[in-house]
C-alpha cells in the first residue's frame, strides 16, 4: 500500500512524485513504458525560458513558475540545468513590432539586445531583441530521472483504477491512498474529457558542432547554445500526429534554423519526436477531478447553463496540459498540487481544472 502512485513518468509525474516523496510519502511511479521520460518529456529542448506578450494571467503564471523552477533546479540538481540565456528573436517584420508592445510586459530582469551583439553570438537576425540571462536548457532525460531518486518507478501500463473504501486498486499489486494522474496526452483511465486535452506534435534533433554559439535562441523554434559540442534544436507545431513520421521529422525545423545559424556545420546526433498536451484554454490542469457522470445525473440542468455545487472525486489528481513548458511550469505545478493534496490549501484558480467544467457540460 502506497501513499500515492503517480501514472505517468514525464516531468509532470516525476515533479509531483519528487515533491511528495520530500514531504514524507511512500511515492511509487508507474509508466508504460520502461524507462523514465519515454513521452513527450524525453523528446522535450527542456529550453527554461519566460513568456513573452501582453499581460494575461498564464503570462503571470509562467513567469511565477520560470523564476521558481530556474531557483529550484539550481538549488537542487545544478548539474541538469545549462544556465545558457535565452534570445528571444522576432520572426518578422509584425513580429517585431509586437516586440515593442510586450517590452512592458516582460519578466522584470531581461536586457534588450542589439542586432549586432546577437549576429557577434553566432545568430543571424536583422532584429534587435530580449535576453533573459537567467534562462536556459535541462537535461530532460536526466532531470527526470534525477527528480525520481529515492521514488520507486514500476513499468506497467494501468488498464483500469478502481476506487475501494478509502484507497486506489490499480491491479493486482499496486494500492494507493492518493492517486496521481500525470498521463500526458494519453487519458483512458478515467473520464476527464471536460479538461479538452489535446496533442501537439513536435521533434528536437541533438548535433554534433563546433559551431559558437554563446547563448540559447528561441523564436518559432529552439536553439541551444553550444553545450560542450552539442547544440539541440528543437520546436513542436503540429496538430497532426502523422507529421513526426515523415522521412524527414525535422525538415521544416532545419529550414527554421537555417534563417538563425549555419546548418550546415551540425552532424545530426539524434531525433526525438514526441508529443506534448495542451488544455482548450493553453493553462495548465492542475488539482482535482470533478465527478462528470455524478454532475450530469444529480444536475442535468448544467447543460442549460445553469451551476451547481461541484463534487470531486476523493482522492484523485491531475497535472497536466503543461503545453510546449512542462519544465518551466512543473517544479511550481507540483508544489501547488502538493500544497492542496496535503496541507488543505485550495488550488490557484489559473490553473484549477474545474473551471472548463460548466462550459463543457453547457456544450453537450
Ligand atoms: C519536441 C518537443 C519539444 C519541447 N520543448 C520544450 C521546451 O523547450 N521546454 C519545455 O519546457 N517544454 C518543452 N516541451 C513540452 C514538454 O515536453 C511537455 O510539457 C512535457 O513533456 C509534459 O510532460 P508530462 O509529464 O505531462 O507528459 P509526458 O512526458 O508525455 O508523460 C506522460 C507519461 O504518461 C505515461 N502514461 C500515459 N498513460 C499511461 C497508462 N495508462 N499507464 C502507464 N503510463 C501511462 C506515458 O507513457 C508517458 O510516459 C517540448 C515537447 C516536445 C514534444
Amino acid at each position: 500500500m502506497y501513499d500515492a502512485v503517480v501514472v505517468g513518468a514525464g516531468v509532470a509525474g516525476c515533479a509531483i512524485a519528487y515533491t511528495l516523496h520530500q514531504k514524507g510519502l511512500k511515492v511509487c511511479v508507474v509508466d508504460r513504458n520502461s524507462q523514465i521520460a519515454s513521452g513527450g518529456s524525453g523528446a522535450a529542448g527542456a529550453f527554461v525560458s519566460p513568456k513573452i506578450g501582453k499581460a494575461s494571467s498564464l503570462h503571470s503564471l509562467t513567469n511565477e513558475a520560470f523564476a521558481f523552477a530556474v531557483k529550484f533546479y539550481q538549488t537542487h540538481f545544478p548539474q541538469y540545468f545549462h544556465k545558457t540565456g535565452i534570445i528571444r528573436i522576432p520572426k518578422d517584420d509584425r513580429d517585431n513590432q509586437n516586440f515593442a508592445l510586450y517590452r512592458a510586459f516582460n519578466y522584470p530582469y531581461f536586457k534588450d539586445i542589439k542586432a549586432h551583439t546577437i549576429q557577434s553570438l553566432g545568430i543571424q537576425s536583422p532584429y534587435d531583441g530580449f535576453l533573459f540571462e537567467e534562462g536556459g536548457v535541462v537535461d530532460a532525460k536526466e532531470m527526470c530521472e534525477a527528480l525520481m531518486g529515492g521514488v520507486e518507478f514500476t513499468s506497467v501500463e494501468i488498464h483500469k483504477i478502481e476506487q475501494k473504501e478509502g484507497y486506489w486498486k490499480l491491479n493486482e499489486a499496486m494500492k494507493c491512498r492518493f492517486l496521481v494522474l500525470a498521463t500526458g496526452y494519453h487519458n483512458e483511465l478515467i473520464d476527464i474529457e471536460y479538461m479538452g486535452i489535446g496533442g501537439v506534435w513536435g521533434c528536437r534533433g541533438d548535433f554534433k558542432s563546433s559551431l559558437n554559439i554563446g547563448t540559447s535562441i528561441h523564436q518559432d523554434l529552439s536553439i541551444s547554445q553550444n553545450m560542450g559540442g552539442i547544440i539541440k534544436i528543437g520546436a513542436t507545431h503540429s496538430r497532426d500526429a502523422s507529421h513526426p513520421l515523415l522521412p524527414n521529422p525535422l525538415e521544416s525545423l532545419m529550414q527554421k534554423a537555417s534563417r538563425l545559424i549555419d546548418t550546415t556545420q551540425l552532424e545530426l546526433v539524434e531525433v526525438f519526436c514526441g508529443v506534448r498536451s495542451g488544455s482548450k484554454d493553453y493553462a495548465p490542469l492542475v488539482g482535482g477531478v470533478v465527478d462528470s457522470a455524478y454532475m450530469l445525473q444529480n444536475y442535468p440542468q448544467i447543460q442549460k447553463g445553469a451551476k451547481a455545487p461541484l463534487k470531486s472525486i476523493e482522492n484523485l489528481f491531475v497535472i497536466n496540459g503543461l503545453g510546449g513548458r512542462g519544465f518551466v511550469l512543473a517544479p511550481l505545478m507540483a508544489h501547488k498540487l502538493m500544497q492542496f493534496i496535503l496541507e488543505g490549501k485550495s488550488i490557484d484558480e489559473r490553473i484549477d481544472p474545474n473551471r472548463l467544467f460548466f462550459k463543457w457540460a453547457r456544450r453537450l
